[in-house]
């Protein structure tokens, strides 16, 4: 398996698999039977809602001598309304119990959107955090409290724009080893890859696939379906792949990772299979066209009236 090596020499494996909205009562078969496949790399949140049975299939698959710990890759984050130095290390620690681990590999600041503790999702303007009051700055202190304290291999950040990047690499003692953000044909964001690539951050692409699966309320009218493009089709049919493997190839090409989710095991293969896919010149050139700087993700919902938050803000 293609891997990434990040600041520090750790080996990143380049393909992972996304646990988001893998529901509870799937998603630990998912895990069992993606160990069983060959994923050796595990994107988990807290968030997410499904940890403790993330953590319950990892445990039944090294108990099983299916793999060994050191084998593994998990990354988890940090969720919003645990941002602040002294608010790190308690949630880290939860996240660790939950997955029923000593350690993780990589430990990312979800996004750079503190909320009030307790807060899930914010419903209304002051359930957000002044940015002002607390700066990630001192969340990054925390992020880099857990790596002193041996809880963590890893720290990055997620959903942060190039700006972000730049504020948090001049406050920080440890720089970000990954940055993670959507990334897939309609939304290349090849100067955001380029600029990590020149710092030596690892990138990996979320919603590599179109996110299909998102929550309604987080779904457009008339969004684009990535894995109907026609271009991706005739791409996939030049070499008998399926779109969904042209895809996590051309990330794969692109130097990043790649984290599809799949909760179905014919899926969970087919993915892993994309590993094999060699996209040449012709098929890169092709899918360059197709970047529109759309996102599936948009951020939107952090951005209702009042919020201290903007899309531009966001994004930059
Ligand atoms: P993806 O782009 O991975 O798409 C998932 C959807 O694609 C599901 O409906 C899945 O269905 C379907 N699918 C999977 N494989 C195939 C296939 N071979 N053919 C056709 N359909 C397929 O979406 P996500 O948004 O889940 O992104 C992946 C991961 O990235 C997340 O799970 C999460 O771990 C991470 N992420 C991180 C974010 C962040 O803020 N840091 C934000 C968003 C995602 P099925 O399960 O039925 O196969």
């Amino acid at each position: 398996m293609q891997t990434l090596e990040l600041s520090g020499g750790y080996r990143m494996p380049a393909l992972g698999l996304g646990t988001w909205k893998a529901d509870p009562g799937v998603v630990g078969e998912a895990v069992r039977e993606a160990v069983r496949i060959g994923y050796r790399h595990f994107d988990c949140a807290p968030v997410y809602g499904n940890e403790k049975e993330v953590g319950l299939a990892l445990s039944a698959a090294i108990a099983a001598g299916e793999v060994r710990r050191e084998e593994l890759w998990i990354t988890s984050k940090l969720w919003n309304d645990c941002h602040g130095r002294d608010n790190v290390l308690p949630a880290l620690g939860r996240t660790l119990n939950d997955l029923k681990l000593d350690y993780l590999d990589l430990f990312l600041v979800h996004w750079p959107l503190p909320q009030r503790p307790g807060v899930s999702f914010p419903a209304e303007p002051r359930d957000f955090l002044d940015p002002a009051e607390a700066p990630l700055a001192d969340t990054w202190a925390g992020m880099e409290d857990a790596v002193g304290k041996g809880m963590v291999r890893c720290i990055g950040v997620s959903n942060f724009s190039r700006r972000r990047l730049e504020d948090l690499g001049d406050q920080a003692r440890v720089s970000p080893a990954v940055l993670q953000v959507e990334l897939h044909p309609y939304l290349a964001q090849a100067e955001l890859v380029d600029y990590c690539r020149s710092r030596g951050i690892g990138v990996t692409a979320y919603s590599p696939l179109g996110s299909k699966d998102r929550p309604e309320r987080l779904q457009h009218e008339d969004e684009p379906v990535l894995l109907e493009d026609t271009v991706i089709r005739s791409v996939a049919r030049r070499h008998s792949a399926t779109p969904a493997q042209v895809l996590v190839a051309w990330a794969l090409a692109r130097g990043t990772s790649v984290i599809p989710k799949s909760s179905s095991p014919v899926r969970l293969k087919e993915n892993f299979a994309a590993a094999g896919l060699r996209l040449d010149e012709r098929d890169m050139q092709d899918i360059a066209a197709l970047d529109r700087g759309y996102r599936y993700v948009d951020g939107a919902f952090w951005c209702f009236e009042g919020s201290p938050h903007t899309l531009e803000s966001l994004w930059g």
